[in-house]
């Protein structure tokens, strides 16, 4: 007999990237390398894949946690700051990039947790935080294409106070040539951040020492 549970996905293979492009009906969305659809021998018919209940299982569920990984960042941004010195004497920990962090419009730049850490050091694109009056730093930014106007996202380094701000402003690439340019300070710093693996935010969290 037919197995009966086969979920049937939208599917676009992305060669430049060699994945595919996962949808199901829901809409939700996941990438899945080239070679695990190779080895689990599925065919694309009309755009589409039919999964068994194990591999969509398997599929989405790894996407959901990451996810809710990626979540964990902006609730705890203040604890990335607090330790930002732990951070840059732990590279082991820093090979890390998220959509969380950094600058994004239609041109973006992503740097690495080792390289937010450093701009935190630096102190470089600070603004003063409304609550306390006290430095906030700069730590994410996303800029609009159609208004050239940028939202940027500081987090205030009073360990009473704590609060994120956002400030509108405009100048989308000059913060994207800002973390391209501590993300390079970073890397001549740690050259060998590339040699570790990517660690999970609940895990950096987790290494965190006790204050
Ligand atoms: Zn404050």
């Amino acid at each position: 007999m037919k197995e009966t549970n086969v979920i049937t996905v939208e599917a676009l293979f992305q060669p430049a990237n060699a994945v595919y492009q996962l949808v199901d009906r829901m809409g939700r969305v996941v990438h899945v390398r080239q070679d695990l659809i190779d080895d689990n021998k599925l065919e694309m018919l009309e755009g589409q894949l039919s999964l068994t209940a194990s591999q969509y299982e398997a599929w989405f569920k790894i996407e959901e946690l990451r996810r809710m990984d990626e979540a964990l960042f902006r609730p705890n941004i203040y604890r990335f700051f607090e330790h930002r010195k732990f951070l840059l004497a732990h590279p082991e920990l820093c090979h890390k990039y998220s959509n969380k962090f950094g600058a994004y419009s239609y041109m973006s730049f992503a740097p690495c947790l080792g390289a937010l850490a450093l701009s935190f050091t630096m102190a470089e694109r600070v603004h003063a935080c409304p609550e306390c009056g006290e430095s906030a730093h700069l730590f994410y930014a996303v800029g609009s294409v159609l208004s050239g106007m940028s939202t940027q996202f500081f987090i205030c380094e009073n360990a009473n106070c704590q609060k994120e701000h956002t400030i509108k402003s405009g100048g989308m690439s000059g913060l994207v040539a800002y973390f391209r340019k501590v993300e390079e300070m970073y890397l001549v710093m740690y050259p060998n951040v590339r040699n570790y693996s990517s660690k999970q935010f609940s895990v950096i969290l987790e290494s965190f020492p006790l204050s």
